[in-house]
Order: C-alpha cells, then sequence, then structure tokens
C-alpha cells in the first residue's frame, strides 16, 4: 500500500514545481482533491500519483474533500499542461467542477410500512396514494401523517435541471441517405482510438449520423461527448440530443447556474448521464467509459481557449479519444486543412433532400460607395425570409471631427472606439471601455462629427420589414433565433453569429456584406476564415422547396477563397491552400508557437521580447503589437518541425527571461497553435 500522495496545489504561480508529498489518508488515490497545509496557508490540491516513499518529512493533509476526478482526467490535465507550456496546476483547475456548491435538497416523503390505512380520512389516503413523490406545498398535511408514523420524510438530493430554449422541433429519426448510411458504417467499424471527418456540405444532414453514432455508442454500453462551437448559438443540436436521448443527457456550458454545472457534472460522474453536449468545456467532461467524441463544425474559432492554459479543444479530444480507446469523429462543410491533411474523410456530398446548394453571386463593390448594393437592396425587397451577415457590430466603426481630424479611441488601447447608438456609447470591443457619444470635439470644439462605416445596428434600422438582430450585444440569442424562426417573413441580421449550423428550411436569400472584412487580418488563416465564413453562410439559404440564392460583397471578387466559395468548391479551396502551406511551411505542416510580452512600463515589452527572441534559433520577432488594456505589447513567433522539442525550448526561454529582473516588468503569454 503506497504511503504517501503527490499532491499538486493549485496555485496560480508559475514559479512552484510541484508535486510534493503528503501522507495518505485512507480511501485517497490519483484524483482526489484535498486541502493540504501548504506554507503558511491551506490550499486545495489534487492527487496525480502515490508513492511509497518520500525523499522528504510528509505531513497529513488536512481534510478530503468530497469531489473526486476521474484518474484519466488527471492524465488529460498533464498531458494539456506540457503540450500548451502551462503549470499542472493551471490545467487540473480547468477539470474541476465548480467550486463551492452542494447538492441541493428537498423533502422526500414516502410511505411507511405497516397497516395504517384504516385510520385515515379519504383526503388523507388520496394523499398517501400520491407517494412517494417530493413534499412540495402538502409539507404540512403530510407532517401530520408522519407524526402518526404512516409517512416517512427526509432529504433527497434534487438535481437543478438546466431549462433549453426550444429552436427547431424534434423530430423523428428518418430512413438515412445512402452517404449517411455509409458514414455511420464507417463509424461502427472505426477502431478504438480512429479519427475520422465528416466533411459534408450544409444541409446533408450530419447532425442525423453523430445521433445515430452516439445511439449506437450508447447500445454498446459506451459514453458520448458532443462538442458545439457556443451553446447560445447552437440551440438546434441541443434540443435534437435531449428530444433523442432525453435525461441520459448532461449539458454542460458557462450559462448554467454553479448548481446546475454541479449537478450536471455529478450526473455524469456517477454514470446516470451516458452524453454530455457542450462547448469546447465539455472534452474535459468525467463521461465514463468513452465510446464516441463528436466535434461539431469542427472549423469554429471558439474551440481554443484564450486563457491559459490556451489548449484547442480539437486536439484535446484528440488526445482523449487515443487514451480512453474512443472513435472521434469531427464534422463539417468547411473542414480545416489541418483535419483534411490528418483526419481519414467521409463524405456526404449532397443535401439531404438531393437540393442543389444556392447559385452565389459575387458583387464587386469597389465603386458602390454605400453599405448596401442597389442590386442587394432589390433581393431584399423580393425575400421572404433571408440572413444578412455583417461582421461588424455597433452603429459605425469610428468617428472622427471634421474641423481638426482627431478620431475617437480607448484611452487604453490603440484602437478607434465603436458607436453604439442605442445605448448613446461608444465603446471598446478590446477591453470594455465606455464613454458617452460625444456631442462636440474635446479638441476643437466643434460640433461637427463624422461617423463612418457600417455595423449591425446600423444596417438594422436601415432594412425594412421585421428586422431580428443577433450579435454580442444581444442577451439571449436562442431568443433570437426563435423570434425569426417563427415569423413568416423577415430578416435576421448579425455577425458570424448568424452563419452558424442553423437550420431554417424557409430561408430563401443569404447576404454576405463585406465579404472581405476576415481576408484583411495579417493571418495565414485570413483565406481559410473568408472561405468557412461565406460558405457556411451560403449554406444557411435554399434548404427548403422554395429553393434560394445567396449575394456576396465584396472588394475582392477575385480572392480564391471567395471565388471557390461562390462555385460551393471546398475541394478546390482546400488543395490550393494546403500548396500553399506546405510551400510557406504553415501548420499543418508546422508548429507555430507565439510568445507575447506585454508590461504597463514603456519599452519593457519589447524589450522581452527581444531577449526571448535571442534565446530562440530561427524565431520571428520581436515585432510591436497594439496597445492593449494599458500594456504595450510584442510577439515573437516560432515555426518549428519538431513539436515537442519547439514547446520545450519556448518554455525554457520564457522561464529564464522572466527570471531576470532586467525584465521583471514584463508578462508572458505562450499560445501554442495560435488562432489569429
Ligand atoms: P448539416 O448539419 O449537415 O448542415 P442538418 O443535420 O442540420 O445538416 O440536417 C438538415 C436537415 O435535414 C435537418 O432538418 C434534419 O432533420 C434533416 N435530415 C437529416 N437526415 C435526414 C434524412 N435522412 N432524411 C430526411 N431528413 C433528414
Ligand atoms: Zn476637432
Ligand atoms: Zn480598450
Amino acid at each position: 500500500m503506497p504511503s504517501v500522495v503527490q499532491v499538486e496545489p493549485l496555485t496560480t504561480a508559475r514559479a512552484l514545481r510541484g508535486p510534493f508529498d503528503y501522507l495518505r489518508p485512507d480511501g485517497v488515490g490519483v484524483g482526489s482533491v484535498l486541502v493540504v497545509p501548504f506554507g503558511h496557508r491551506d490550499v486545495v490540491g489534487v492527487v496525480t500519483a502515490l508513492a511509497d516513499a518520500s525523499e522528504h518529512d510528509p505531513i497529513a493533509p488536512r481534510r478530503v474533500l468530497e469531489t473526486r476526478l476521474p484518474p484519466d482526467l488527471v492524465d488529460l490535465a498533464m498531458w494539456i499542461a506540457a503540450e500548451y507550456c502551462s503549470t499542472p496546476a493551471r490545467a487540473l483547475s480547468l477539470l474541476l467542477p465548480p467550486k463551492g456548491t452542494r447538492p441541493k435538497t428537498a423533502l422526500w416523503a414516502e410511505p411507511s410500512d405497516g397497516d395504517h390505512f384504516a385510520r385515515l380520512t379519504d383526503r388523507q389516503r388520496a394523499l398517501l396514494s400520491t407517494l412517494p413523490r417530493f413534499a412540495g406545498p402538502d409539507l404540512a398535511a403530510l407532517r401530520r401523517l408522519e407524526a402518526r408514523g404512516v409517512v416517512r420524510i427526509a432529504p433527497r438530493v434534487v438535481r437543478r435541471a438546466p431549462l433549453h430554449v426550444a429552436v427547431g422541433a424534434a423530430r423523428d429519426e428518418p430512413a438515412l441517405t445512402a452517404p449517411q448510411a455509409a458514414a455511420l458504417e464507417a463509424i461502427a467499424a472505426a477502431a478504438p482510438g480512429d479519427r475520422l471527418l465528416l466533411h459534408g456540405v450544409t444541409g446533408s444532414g450530419k447532425t442525423e449520423v453523430y445521433l445515430q453514432a452516439a445511439a449506437a455508442a450508447l447500445a454498446a454500453g459506451r459514453g458520448v461527448i458532443v462538442l458545439v462551437p457556443e451553446i447560445a448559438l447552437t440551440p438546434q443540436i441541443v434540443a435534437r440530443f435531449v428530444a433523442r436521448f432525453g435525461d441520459t443527457v448532461a449539458v454542460l456550458h458557462s450559462k448554467l447556474s454553479a448548481g446546475e454545472r454541479h449537478d450536471e457534472w455529478a450526473r455524469l460522474r456517477a454514470g446516470e448521464a451516458r452524453v454530455c453536449v457542450g462547448p469546447r468545456s465539455a472534452v474535459f467532461a468525467p463521461v465514463r467509459d468513452l465510446g464516441l467524441i463528436v466535434v461539431d463544425e469542427e472549423h469554429d474559432s471558439s474551440y481554443k481557449h484564450e486563457g491559459d492554459p490556451r489548449y484547442d479543444a480539437r486536439r484535446v479530444a484528440e488526445r482523449r479519444a487515443s487514451e480512453a480507446g474512443a472513435v472521434l469523429v469531427a464534422g463539417s462543410a468547411t473542414p480545416r486543412p489541418e483535419s483534411v491533411h490528418a483526419l481519414r474523410r467521409l463524405r456526404l456530398p449532397e443535401r439531404v433532400d438531393g437540393a442543389r446548394l444556392p447559385p452565389v453571386e459575387v458583387i464587386d463593390m469597389r465603386d458602390a460607395g454605400r453599405a448596401l448594393h442597389p442590386r442587394t437592396h432589390e433581393a431584399l425587397v423580393d425575400a421572404r425570409k433571408a440572413i444578412v451577415l455583417l461582421n461588424r457590430r455597433g452603429w459605425s466603426n469610428f468617428l472622427t471631427c471634421r474641423s481638426c481630424g482627431r478620431a475617437w479611441e480607448c484611452p487604453s488601447c490603440d484602437v478607434t472606439l465603436v458607436m453604439h447608438r442605442s445605448d448613446g456609447l461608444l465603446a471598446c470591443h478590446h477591453c470594455g471601455h465606455r464613454e458617452r457619444v460625444p456631442t462636440r470635439c474635446d479638441a476643437c470644439g466643434s460640433v461637427s462629427i463624422a461617423r463612418h462605416g457600417t455595423g449591425t445596428e446600423r444596417l438594422e434600422s436601415e432594412l425594412d420589414g421585421p428586422v431580428f438582430r443577433l450579435d454580442a450585444d444581444v442577451a439571449v440569442p436562442a431568443r433570437v433565433l426563435a423570434a425569426f424562426e417563427a415569423a413568416p417573413r423577415g430578416v435576421l441580421v448579425g455577425t458570424q453569429m448568424v452563419a452558424k449550423g442553423h437550420d431554417f428550411p424557409d430561408v430563401d436569400l443569404g447576404v454576405v456584406v463585406d465579404a472581405d472584412s476576415t481576408l484583411r487580418f495579417p493571418d495565414f488563416r485570413a483565406e481559410e476564415r473568408t472561405f468557412a465564413l461565406v460558405t457556411q453562410l451560403a449554406g444557411r439559404a435554399g434548404r427548403g422547396a422554395a429553393g434560394g440564392r445567396v449575394l456576396v460583397q465584396t472588394l475582392a471578387p477575385d480572392a480564391p477563397s471567395i471565388r471557390f466559395a461562390a462555385r460551393h468548391d471546398a475541394d478546390g479551396f482546400l488543395a490550393g491552400e494546403l500548396e500553399r502551406r506546405r510551400a510557406l511551411r504553415y501548420p499543418p505542416f508546422s508548429t507555430l508557437i507565439r510568445i507575447v510580452c506585454s508590461s504597463e512600463a514603456p519599452g519593457a515589452a519589447l524589450a522581452a521580447a527581444a531577449a526571448v527572441r535571442e534565446r530562440l534559433d530561427g524565431a520571428l520577432g520581436p515585432a510591436p503589437l497594439f496597445r492593449l488594456r494599458g500594456r504595450e505589447r510584442a510577439q515573437v513567433v516560432v515555426k518549428a518541425e519538431d513539436r515537442a522539442g519547439a514547446v520545450a525550448s519556448v518554455g525554457a526561454a520564457v522561464e529564464a527571461v522572466a527570471a531576470d529582473r532586467a525584465h521583471r516588468a514584463a508578462s508572458f503569454s505562450v499560445d501554442v497553435d495560435p488562432q489569429g
């Protein structure tokens, strides 16, 4: 019996080198959560290993907490810590259920043994016949029966079940199309740890394949994880899983209360729920005997976590599937070049009803001079239901003074402020700074202020008929989607949120305003993003009998991403893109690692980045980035073939520079596989 436990204290300090040894209390194993004395205080820690002896003189933990992580998740956390240049403590913190919540209980009444029936009134007999159940408002009457020994009352755990806004009616299991059946068969025949890419055009019925693959896994006694981009934006797929599998589905996401999340986590941990649907963090769900992981809309950028550790849920899903012997199925109409390169591809080449994908017309905006081309205007008047994508929220992009040229900028970031008219505010979309819309220029006093550009708020006001707006300023996106679905006609206008996997059969027009907004980013993924956005938006139109069409407004009608998207030619796009990346040594033909140094002290970020660069052969930079939240920033980029080696040397370089007193004013963040 090992008598020592090795514990990672959950502190955020990077310099700490765990694990630390403690005496092993009875019943404690890998994954146990303890409170341990650490320095001058008590901290929570997770047991990562057991040992027979210690070189130190271990002391006893203070307490053993009720929560216990499955050992396979502890291993996964250790892998994430190394893979993303983070610490075990930070990785383990991601995996723990919400803190400080206890199971919720209510009073449960059940008949006690023995025959007391004779002495009861009719009303009491009627009440007794409704048991066992939670006492609820009948508690007083039940207490009287308890006093006479007829009923037992005791607390019992109540499940805090999250409510789902229903979008899209529940549908029965349809007969599969031939390509769906073939894909399902390939998934069933896959070996443990296999990775498959379900490349199906928009409306080809990928969700039905996931549902039936999940049913097969459940029938074989295995559990399932389904990752979706963002629960708030993808209520349809959640609703379809809940409708098909009922209570065996647990939904995990950040909008749940801590209590709800705790209960869903506990139901999975106990094996009561066997299917978990959720956004990227659901990849850590404590699902037992995992047999299948689905990554829906695998191209979606929300799978990358933007806090330390900067993990990519798609990569974590691959690791978890291979460790668990589960099959991984990633699905998309616009798969990433990385996935096409590495995964075995299954295809759904047609829409389920055999309908053609809608024709796409590219509109050259180089001399249009306003947000909507006259042809777009006309099409919107004719359309019954339309979806309009404009990837910019707010009223206008920025304000300038007509007399002195001053532009309104964020005091803490080097960016212009965006006007939100309904709130009467200018807002920074990077740090959240807000100020009132100015009535005059505080530099020269002029009252002549120009508003430049058009955002979703302004476009909403310029469109006729019922308009539904969907962007990050909307509180409950699922409500907007439900209202648009229920309306007989209207326009859904919004940011990339409108291009997610929504399935509305009666949309007969799709419009992309300013298709090159994503192309203008200086990033090797700009083409890929633009292709995905245009193709995904086009995929929302023409799903029903009425057919449909798509208009794409652009200043760059000849960009490959836009030309291929207009022809629905994913293969053509992917072939060209992979060739380009091979030539330029971009992922998947290398690993990129970005190191961002930041500081409030002038010049310190650039100096720290230069010092990091100095220690890394062949690194690029340092390059200054725009100031963010009052901090200057500079970055260094590493492009490497040997991933593990590069991660290790970046880790060592950052650690050395961070430990150098000359750079103590700087902070460091390492991003492996940055997404732009
Ligand atoms: P995708 O995710 O590939 O864009 P969906 O899964 O949203 O497509 O499916 C599009 C529509 O087709 C949905 O309304 C779905 O219920 C329906 N559907 C899926 N499979 C079939 C089938 N075999 N027969 C008829 N309808 C189907
Ligand atoms: Zn001015
Ligand atoms: Zn700001």
